[in-house]
């Protein structure tokens, strides 16, 4: 390779002001661009919103060469054209639905070296031997953005990516620029060695996000703690991820009931229902999104304060990702999971469906270490960097495990309450029932079953109900309580509970993650 010479230095700079309009490069971006301009295989990794498009726009305009960018998702593409020829910069797409009279007239401009970038769907790059006569265009290099989607290791794997890895087996000096968001260590691997990269240049630029405030919280009662929270939140921008479509529909009526500014998106709408509503989000006309993971993509909108995770998502990349749509702006945001164990069951069927053995394995092994980091007692935002190879040995003050840290208690009395409760209550009863047995509830259903001439009617009153239903669910996730799901989610005592009955262990519990204004009453004896 050459070195990059003080002219081609000096010129990305010069464009950068005159063309794009900016002072000075962002972190790592300078020296991306002088090693893809002297011909280097180039890696970034670097976390949304940092600018990874400018490191193949600019160049692409400096070298006064065709750049070729492959990219996934097609309203991203367009948006990128449509803002670049708003520049004078000259850009085109060719994507699946374009007519193919317009295709051919894009790829003449192209080979008469009258663009300065071409954006490529992965379908149309694998259709009518694209790569094979990509030697005719005037090439500078050929950009792969979202690059994990190569990678059976990465989150979004996308078979036609394959194809790309041709590419510097047919043209070994054609140097290529490979650019994405997420990806673990195994999957920065994969994508070098998929692409056959040859002495990369390996830019990995920071994935934290400090103005975004991490935090989890128990799920008890879902749709009220939203509320409860988007309460406080009037009038701020925000989206709430939920499993499924039904979910969405769900979470969603609730919302409207509620006089909450907000819409839904998924991938059952029409399209021009889901455009509306990413439009309508854009321009801050609907406050709250309540979405499938299918929202997001190619929303560029910068003062989002909150993103919610209603239900687990199925991979830290995933959480990586949808949480970082919060605060691009750099101004303080949130990102709120409610975390129930149950949801992993949920997620186990999916990948149970997954017919590729081996793609099967390591979507379970993603879903570990997303359960692993609900599970953590440790800062989130070490235990998100480390997952994304990036040491970080400081707690960060940002997240509720720093700002609340959990506290464990002696809980083995609290165990055997619930436990007899639920075997008194002839274990055909759901958690809210227990725990009003416990707190001496006078209400209807207590009083027909007869439940307050239990033994153990009333002997929880120290506790709140979202206590006890934090207490059994604890015991639930640790094996001695059961959920009979063919039965309204009764609770049924498993073997595990003998010896916790029988005083012959020790039981430690959590005392619950919930949002409290009154932190007096969490305190517990
Ligand atoms: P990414 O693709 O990494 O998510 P983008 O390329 O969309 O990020 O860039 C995010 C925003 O940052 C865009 O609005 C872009 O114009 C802006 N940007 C990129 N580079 C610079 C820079 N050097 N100075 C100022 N703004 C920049
Ligand atoms: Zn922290």
């Amino acid at each position: 390779h050459h070195t990059p010479t003080t002219d081609t230095s000096s010129a990305l700079l010069r464009t950068l002001e005159s063309v794009f309009g900016y002072s000075e490069f962002r972190p790592g971006q300078q020296a991306v661009m002088e090693a893809i301009c002297s011909g280097r295989d180039t890696l970034v990794l670097m976390p949304t919103g940092a600018g990874k498009s400018l490191c193949y726009q600019l160049p692409a305009l400096v070298m006064k060469r065709l750049v070729l960018v492959i990219s996934p998702l097609i309203s991203l593409m367009k948006d990128q054209v449509d803002s670049l020829q708003n520049m004078g910069i000259k850009a085109a797409a060719l994507y699946g639905d374009i007519p193919r009279e317009e295709q051919s007239e894009i790829l003449r401009s192209a080979h008469q070296g009258e663009l300065e970038l071409l954006y490529v769907s992965p379908e149309r790059l694998v259709r009518g031997h694209f790569i094979e006569r990509i030697e005719d265009l005037p090439l500078a290099f050929i950009a792969v953005d979202e690059a994990h989607c190569i990678s059976q290791w990465g989150h979004d794997f996308r078979p036609d990516y394959a194809a790309l890895g041709q590419v510097k087996e047919q043209y070994p000096h054609l140097p290529i620029m490979a650019l994405t968001a997420t990806a673990d260590a195994a999957t920065q691997r994969d994508i070098v060695r998929r692409l056959n990269f040859d002495n990369p240049l390996l830019h990995a630029g920071s994935f934290d996000r400090p103005n975004i405030r991490y935090t989890l919280e128990d799920k008890y009662r879902p749709l009220k703690q939203l509320l409860d929270y988007l309460n406080e939140r009037r009038g701020q921008s925000g989206i709430i991820y939920c499993g499924s479509r039904a979910r969405c529909e769900q979470v969603s009526e609730k919302l409207r009931q509620h006089q909450i500014n907000s819409a839904v998106y998924h991938a059952g709408l029409e399209p021009t229902v889901r455009h509306g509503v990413q439009d309508k989000f854009q321009r801050d006309e609907v406050e709250v999104v309540v979405a499938t993971v299918a929202f997001g993509m190619g929303i560029n909108k910068s003062n989002v304060r909150f993103v919610v995770h209603y239900d687990m998502p199925k991979n830290i990349e995933s959480y990586y990702q949808e949480t970082g749509r919060a605060g691009r702006d750099g101004l303080p945001a949130e990102a709120l999971m409610l975390h129930d164990p149950a949801d992993m069951q949920r997620l186990l069927g999916f990948i149970a469906n997954v017919e590729n053995p081996e793609q099967r394995q390591i979507e379970s092994h993603k879903l570990n270490a997303m359960s692993a980091f609900c599970e953590a007692l440790t800062c989130r935002r070490q235990v998100l960097l480390n997952y994304f190879d990036e040491p970080a040995n400081q707690a960060c003050g940002n997240c509720d495990v720093c700002l609340n840290p959990p506290q464990l208690y002696d809980g083995l009395t609290d165990a055997q309450m619930a436990l007899s409760c639920v075997f008194r209550a002839d274990q055909r009863h759901t958690a809210h029932h227990i725990a009003d047995v416990l707190r001496g509830s006078e209400n209807e259903k207590v009083k027909r079953l007869a439940h307050d001439q239990l033994s153990t009617y009333g002997i929880g009153k120290h506790q709140s109900h979202d206590q006890w239903l934090s207490v059994i669910r604890q015991l639930i996730h640790r094996g001695l309580v059961r959920q009979d799901i063919t039965h309204h989610g009764a609770l049924v005592l498993t073997e595990a509970a003998r010896p916790v009955l029988r005083n012959e262990q020790t039981l430690e519990l959590a005392v619950p993650r919930v949002r409290v204004k009154d932190k007096r009453s969490l305190q517990l004896g």
